[in-house]
């Protein structure tokens, strides 16, 4: 059905690999390309599909991506590098007509801030150039919104309060570790939170909203507010919703270590100066600069590892409130995704596989003619039906429970 192109070859680029090659029906081309091709040639060696191709790219060079482009002629890329990558692989896109796919909104690198505007401003030239970019298309944003689409469109009238709820309750046996790019992560949970009420968005301290939720299989787990991205486009998409917040877990470990992290500095995102020994060996050192961030992501475990030992599960789901039939329901659909089960399938843990599975999906949609409109989407703006039906087929399968206790 068409050429795909993967950007990315870690934790998630791994499982949309591995996810892409076991559906050749629809995905009849494939390559893999990132900044570091040994990674791409690992993948490929581990799917055991020669025919799978690889490239070194820099992502943030528009040229680098147009020629990789010109020379491979993809339908569709699949972005699962980095958000600070989105911009220039959208840019590429339309230089050289390609369709687009990702699974979180860009952030500069000097800025630790994420919102859908930057992207979203391409919407007209997407149309112009007749594009689809499909934004978000992973699990939380991705799924998420899919699943709030298809409640809307089967089970409200009109929906007034949603909660996404975020569990990860495996255990990886580490004293700390972070379960995607450990940059990136770090940055979203240290920013403040925010959620939607009654048309205004209410910021609050980092962390600092926490409650019980119980979750199915697992029981109950502290869960903190946080800003997550896909509220901003789901409160726009669906103007009934009064309230909607984001929460996820976290062990009182984890949060002890990212205390300290913060305290002493070393989650920051601004250059120092740096004095460092040369290379040569002589003794005398130079000034280099570096980022805190980017420098403990070179000491944490490396996410892609955790898969072997990685025990239990996560749940993520979206909880809602709202008027069927002029009566009062509520909504609970969400997936638990077992960490063993997906490092057997991928060599990856739970929280890469729940991402890269949904885009790999997007992907599909894509190539199926179902999600292809020119502009720039988010998920939700597309038929939930097909996805949330695929979802059952390749590995997400998803629980539904109807006037329960939300407890939120
Ligand atoms: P990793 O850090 O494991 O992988 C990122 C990959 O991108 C690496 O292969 C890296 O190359 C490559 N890369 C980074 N910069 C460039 C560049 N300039 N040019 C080319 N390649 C580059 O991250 P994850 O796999 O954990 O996460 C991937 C994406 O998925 C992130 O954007 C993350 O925010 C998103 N995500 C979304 C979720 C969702 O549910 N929506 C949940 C989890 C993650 P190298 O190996 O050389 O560093």
């Amino acid at each position: 059905m068409g050429k795909v192109l993967i950007i990315g070859a870690g934790g998630v680029g791994t499982v949309v690999a591995h996810k892409v090659a076991q559906n050749p029906d629809v995905f009849t081309e494939v390559m893999i390309a990132s900044r570091t091709k040994s990674k791409c040639d690992a993948v490929v060696k581990a799917i055991g599909n020669p025919a799978i191709q690889t490239a070194q790219v820099d992502a943030d060079s528009v040229d680098e991506l147009v020629s990789l482009f010109n020379s491979f002629r993809p339908d569709i890329v699949i972005n699962v590098a980095l958000p600070y990558q989105d911009l220039t692989i959208m840019e590429a896109c339309l230089k050289t007509g390609v369709n687009y796919l990702d699974t979180a909104n860009y952030e500069p690198k000097d800025e630790a801030h994420f919102e859908y505007s930057w992207q979203w401003a391409y919407k007209q030239r997407f149309e112009e150039a007749g594009l689809t970019a499909i934004l978000g298309c992973g699990f939380d944003p991705g799924v998420s919104g899919v699943y709030t689409a298809y409640a809307a469109k089967h089970h409200f009238d009109e929906m007034h309060q949603l909660d996404i709820v975020d569990c990860n309750a495996g255990n990886h046996h580490k004293a700390f570790a972070t379960n995607f790019n450990p940059e990136i992560n770090i940055r979203e949970i240290t920013q403040k939170g925010l959620y939607y009420q009654d048309g205004e968005w209410i910021e609050t301290e980092p962390l600092s909203v926490h409650q019980p939720i119980t979750y199915p299989n697992i029981g109950p787990r502290e869960s903190y507010l946080m800003h997550h991205e896909e509220l901003e486009s789901l409160v726009k998409n669906y103007p009934t919703i009064k309230l909607a917040r984001f929460w996820m877990t976290f062990g009182q470990q984890y949060l002890t270590y990212l205390d300290v992290i913060q305290n002493i500095g070393m989650s920051r995102i601004d250059e120092l100066e740096y004095e460092a020994p040369l290379a040569d060996g002589s003794g005398k050192q130079v000034k280099v600069k570096i980022v805190p961030l980017q420098f403990l992501k070179a000491v944490l475990p490396n996410p892609q590892d955790l898969g072997e030992n990685y025990e239990g599960e996560t749940s993520i789901g979206c909880r809602i409130k709202g008027v069927k039939d002029g009566k009062e329901r509520t909504y609970y659909v969400y997936n638990n995704c077992s960490h063993q089960a997906a490092y057997k399938e991928t060599g990856m843990q739970g929280v890469s596989y729940t991402t890269g599975v949904p885009a790999m999906i997007g992907a599909m949609m894509f190539l199926k003619g179902i999600w292809k409109k020119p502009g720039v989407w988010n998920v939700e703006e597309f038929d939930p039906d097909p996805f949330m039906e695929q979802l059952n087929k390749q590995g997400l399968p998803w629980h539904e429970v109807f006037d329960g206790d939300l407890e939120l």
